[in-house]
């Protein structure tokens, strides 16, 4: 079985265990077997990334872009065999796996370019003769913390702008999904990144991410994963004054109104629920429906969901493909039999056989619920929306922002005097207009508000809040 090590100071380093790595899609595909990394060897990599940084935080932008270019160029020119290897260990389909390979690649490309545009500010001062400088600077050791359900494209948009803006990384992927992260930390010790700028420790949460969020040698913490994980790392990282920055989960609504073109939120609610299996923190999981709509919303989407092709993710006929794991499926299951008790009518949801042996539930869709039910409240993280039927547009605002979360919001409608008050009240970080609320671009800024987020947006040129520190200088006559 071929092995997979961690890579610390830019060597490849066994580690004190293993784990082997199993494709979703057919447990008899193992597709290798991970190191697992010690508290000592990811204390190792922390010493590594911290005395790279010196001469990173030095190099020129043109060093920096010119690395992160070529592992652009290099994902890119992979984006096949590398989103092979994404759907078989996360189990994605085939073609949403190619897709984020994609994406990663582009990612890369975009902090390249924003390694070059760094810049600052020179503003008058207040008093007479002095000048003041606002410049950005490296932060240091940063540590980066991912979940399963983007193996590739999550770890590419916090490794990105941490190198472009000069700091030094140590990364933990989840568990789940070691392949992808491991190929994209090849790809970039082979471009030329001295040895400790990457650093990945695979492994525990309880080990390695635990030892991450710990040191006094990281300076700062970008997490992704769920509500219960970032707010236990979040009072870590105050306790060691770290800078932090979470994306936490979402419980998405898409508002469907009256004088919404049928197949227009059909299309969307089809891809925004259930593509990508649902595991999607933007997915779309209530569905607030304006009652003269609402009937022919719920026939024609149990239309589609009947055509739709649950199976191994490598079968290129699938659009579907398998939960995660057997405790992502059970916590699937577990959510459907309580809408169940709760009153919910389930079209859906069971489990479904196919050739090879994976995880596969057909997707589910809970009508007749309400607000206060539990389906409406918790993320659950599969292929499972649920349906809101409301009396008008002013009821479907409100309960769409009657939630804990605040990440993605959609409104399908074809009144400009609606979708303009929705972008503007919805509480969310980003809000869609006849589009799914999954799916977003790799060069604008992510985030969301309320329990879904802390700290400065990932991605696009608003990442360098989060990956640099910004000095002021005053600088008195006659100093030069
Ligand atoms: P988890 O919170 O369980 O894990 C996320 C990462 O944190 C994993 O690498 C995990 O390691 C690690 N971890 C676990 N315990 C600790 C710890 N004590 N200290 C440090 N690190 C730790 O989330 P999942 O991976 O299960 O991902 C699914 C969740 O992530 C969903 O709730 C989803 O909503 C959310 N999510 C949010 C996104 C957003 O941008 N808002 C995007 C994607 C997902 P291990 O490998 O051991 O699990």
């Amino acid at each position: 079985m071929t092995q997979f090590k961690n890579l610390i100071n830019g060597e490849w380093v066994a580690g004190e265990r293993c784990a082997i790595n199993v494709n979703p899609s057919d447990a008899s595909d193992v597709i290798g077997e991970f190191a697992q990394a010690s508290a000592a060897q990811t204390q190792d990599a922390i010493a590594a990334a911290r005395s790279a940084f010196p001469a990173w935080s030095q190099s020129t932008p043109q060093q920096r872009f010119d690395l992160l270019d070529q592992v652009g160029t290099a994902i890119l020119a992979r984006k096949g065999e590398l989103g092979k290897l994404l759907a078989r260990e996360e189990g994605k389909t085939l073609a949403e796996a190619i897709g984020e390979v994609g994406r990663a690649g582009q990612i890369f490309k975009f902090f390249a370019g924003e390694a070059l545009r760094i810049g600052g500010e020179i503003v008058p001062s207040v008093r007479p003769g002095l000048t003041v400088e606002i410049t950005r600077e490296p932060i240091g050791v940063v540590g980066l913390i991912t979940p399963w359900n983007f193996p590739i494209a999550i770890p590419a948009w916090k490794i990105a702008p941490a190198l472009a803006h000069g700091n030094c990384v140590v990364i933990k992927p989840a568990e789940l999904v070691p392949g992808s992260v491991w190929e994209l930390a090849n790809v970039i010790a082979d471009a030329g990144a001295p040895p400790g700028v990457i650093n990945l420790v695979m492994g525990r949460g309880s080990i390695v991410g635990e030892t991450l969020v710990q040191s006094a040698d990281v300076d700062a913490i970008s997490f992704t994963g769920s509500v219960a994980t970032g707010q236990a790392i979040a009072a870590k990282c105050v306790a060691t004054n770290k800078k932090f920055q979470l994306e936490m989960g979402g419980k998405n609504p898409m508002v469907v109104l009256d004088d919404a073109d049928l197949d227009v939120a059909v299309d969307a609610c089809i891809n925004g629920s259930f593509y990508s299996t649902g595991q999607r923190c933007t997915a779309s999981s209530r569905l607030i429906v304006t009652a003269g709509i609402h009937d022919r919303f719920v026939e024609t989407m149990q239309a589609r969901m009947r055509r739709l092709k649950v199976g191994n993710a490598l079968d290129p006929s699938t659009q579907i493909g398998p939960v995660v794991d057997a405790t992502q499926l059970a916590q699937d299951e577990r959510y459907i039999d309580i809408a169940r008790s709760e009153g919910g009518s389930v079209f859906g949801g069971q489990r479904l056989m196919a050739a090879t042996d994976g995880f596969f539930l057909a997707p589910a869709l809970v009508t007749e619920t309400t607000p206060a039910m539990t389906i409406n409240r918790d993320e659950v993280f599969g292929p499972v929306a649920s349906v809101i039927k409301v009396a008008d547009y002013e009821e479907a605002l409100a309960i769409a922002n009657d939630s804990r979360f605040g990440l993605s919001a959609g409104i399908c409608t074809t009144s400009l005097k609606f979708a303009s008050h929705f972008k503007r009240h919805a509480q969310v970080g980003m809000v869609m207009i006849n589009a799914a609320t999954a799916g977003v671009d790799y060069h604008v800024p992510f985030g969301g508000r309320k329990g879904s987020s802390y700290g400065p947006r990932e991605q696009g040129s608003h990442a360098r809040e989060f990956y640099t520190a910004v000095k002021t200088t005053y600088i008195a006559p006659g100093s030069a």
